[in-house]
């Protein structure tokens, strides 16, 4: 099988979230995609962050395609959410099935910077997409100024993303930007008041 994840603070899921999910699996083939809500994000200070069990179930509102799971492998994981342990556990479940690390282009800018970039590529592949208009080209650049010996291992895909960010809308409590069902629970939980 083509497996992609793909990582996150979800905090909440929107739809430039889903928005990625439900485009990229077709285009890269993907037979099964993995959410991987992260417990505690290593490299932000994450403002208003809801429980672990708040989205948790947030992602599976919004995630709710057959062929997407969630998973709760990070929020089980005491300390920082590193990705190489994330993928080096997920290949202990799917051995013979080939990765792929999904982001968008705020996190791929920031990858020479993770824990153990190498490694993470040797359990898989990385594929990144767009955030805001128009930055394919800066992304490519990047992986040859970064990764030039291993470009192979990165796919940079033409995306028309929804410029949307979790803070905004924890900022703003607009819930436009949320699948219904996200918003609702948002409420009901009286979630970032
Ligand atoms: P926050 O503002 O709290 O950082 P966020 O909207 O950036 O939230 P994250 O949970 O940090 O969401 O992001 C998870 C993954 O989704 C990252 O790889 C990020 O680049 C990607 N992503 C977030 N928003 C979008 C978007 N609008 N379009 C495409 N990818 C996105
Ligand atoms: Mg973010």
């Amino acid at each position: 099988m083509r497996i992609g994840v793909f990582g996150g603070t979800f905090n909440p899921p929107h739809n430039g979230h889903k928005k990625l999910a439900l485009e990229i699996p077709g285009r890269l083939s993907l037979d099964l995609l993995i959410i991987v809500p992260t417990h505690i994000p290593p490299h932000k200070e994450a403002r208003m962050l809801a429980d672990d069990e708040d989205r948790l179930n947030m992602c599976r509102l919004c995630f709710d395609e057959k062929n997407i799971v969630v998973s709760d492998v990070e929020l089980k994981r005491d300390g920082k959410s590193y990705t190489v342990e994330t993928l080096a556990q997920l290949k202990e479940s799917y051995p013979d099935d080939k990765l792929y690390f999904i982001m968008g282009s705020d996190m791929l800018l920031s990858f020479h910077q993770w824990r153990e970039p190498e490694k993470i590529l040797e359990f898989a592949d990385i594929c990144a997409v767009s955030r805001h208009e128009d930055e394919t080209e800066k992304l490519r650049n990047y992986v040859k100024k970064y990764f030039a010996e291993c470009k192979d291992k990165f796919t940079v895909l033409e995306f028309d993303p929804i410029d949307i960010s979790s803070t905004e809308i924890r900022n703003s409590k607009d819930t436009s930007m949320l699948p219904a069902k996200v918003a609702e629970y948002i409420k009901e939980r009286g979630l970032y008041t």
